[in-house]
């Protein structure tokens, strides 16, 4: 049965790259014969121009029916000052929810030819490949009760709540444990459970899950530390799970240790592994139009939906190493250029990577 693939590349920067990414999904759908159907839609100010509002009910219904979804970016100063509720970043919210999308994947993977673009040593960081899964839809950021309250000395006091549920850690950690199966086999939960009640069930729940993981190795670590030794020596995780907001945290440090945000994908998943898949980039609304913007973070959103929701990995594989050989020819976008290498625009960057994977 053929698999259903929704695009939505969004706005600014967004239809560029995704035609890109289109090109190498559509050539990877060929040559491994995958049985993928394409259908297009629109989201976020795209879907304002046209319906009104930044996801539409038929394009939610459309994402629903999907196998997966690919997402550019949405968002431009088009859009800024219409009414809070319906901005194009309400749509993106609002599918993410609705599908369900608890788990996050925010892999930060450093290219060895770009080690040089890295604010750290590139002995600290070349080779860099580690996932950080994220719990996306609970925890202090969801949590009630919340909001500010005056006390009896006439003091304003705010408070917020970090409630996790069994349920809710449980299948956040079997993402993460699935992830580390396909991975290195490594998965470190990181947690406060030396002060937060709530961190103290999660462990709980994790060494629980464990048990069904015996070939994947589990160690726990503090945030605070996990904060410290991913810029003292990322390279020792694999996979990392945690809560929503040290995984928001966290999630940001690990990007900027590969450099450019123009080569990070991102994954947000249900519990089915249906999911949606985007560059951690926005819009770039300065640099839409203009053919520059780096299309590598789509085309490795491809390379992950491949691999977490259709269990291709071989395909999965080919793409990354494709991406490999068009860095290994000195082909750079304006954001990872360095001295001595070729500059290309956006288009010349993807035709690069598809004909890289042609020839694989
Ligand atoms: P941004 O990520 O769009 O841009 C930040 C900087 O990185 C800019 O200088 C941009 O030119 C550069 N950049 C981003 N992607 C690039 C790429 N692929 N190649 C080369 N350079 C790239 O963030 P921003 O400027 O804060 O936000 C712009 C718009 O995007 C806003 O409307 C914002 O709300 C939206 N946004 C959307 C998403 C999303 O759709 N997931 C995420 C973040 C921001």
């Amino acid at each position: 049965m053929s698999k259903q693939i929704l695009i939505l590349p969004g706005d600014g920067i967004g239809p560029e790259i995704m035609a890109e990414a289109v090109k190498v999904l559509e050539l990877a759908n060929d040559k491994y014969s995958l049985g993928f159907e394409l259908s297009h839609d629109v989201i976020g100010g795209a879907a304002i121009d046209k319906h009104g509002v930044p996801l539409a009910d038929e394009t939610l219904d459309r994402a629903r029916a999907a196998d997966a979804v690919l997402l550019g970016a949405v968002g431009g100063p088009k859009w800024d000052t219409i009414e809070r509720d319906i901005r194009p970043e309400r749509g993106l919210l609002k599918i993410r929810a609705q599908l369900g999308l608890f788990g996050n994947l925010r892999p930060a993977i450093l290219y060895p030819q770009l080690a040089d673009a890295s604010s750290l040593k590139p002995e600290i960081v070349a080779g860099l490949d580690i996932l950080i899964v994220r719990e996306l839809t609970g925890g202090i950021y969801f949590g009630a009760p919340r909001g500010t309250r005056t006390l009896e000395n006439g003091e304003r006091q705010s408070y917020d709540t970090l409630p996790y549920s069994e349920s809710e850690i449980r299948r956040i950690a079997r993402v993460g444990f699935d992830m580390a199966r396909v991975r290195g086999k490594k998965l470190c939960s990181v947690d406060k459970a030396n002060v937060l009640a709530s961190s103290q069930l999660w462990r709980e729940v994790v060494e629980q899950v464990a048990k069904d993981y015996p070939d994947v190795e589990l160690s726990h670590m503090y945030v605070d530390n996990a904060a410290m030794q991913l810029v003292r020596a990322p390279k020792q995780f694999d996979v990392i799970v945690t809560d929503n907001m040290f995984g928001d945290i966290l999630s940001d440090e690990a990007s900027m240790l590969t450099g450019s945000i123009g080569m990070l994908p991102s994954a947000s998943l249900d519990a089915n592994n249906k999911g949606m898949y985007e560059p951690c980039h926005g819009s770039a609304p300065d640099i839409a139009g203009k053919g520059i913007a780096n299309p590598l973070a789509t085309i490795l959103s491809v390379s992950m939906m491949l691999r977490y929701s259709f269990n291709l990995q071989d395909a999965a594989d080919a793409i990354e190493k494709a991406v490999s050989v068009v860095l290994d020819q000195g082909l750079r976008t304006g954001d990872i250029y360095s001295a001595g290498c070729t500059k290309v625009g956006t288009q010349e960057m993807g035709d690069a990577v598809v004909a890289a994977l042609r020839n694989l």
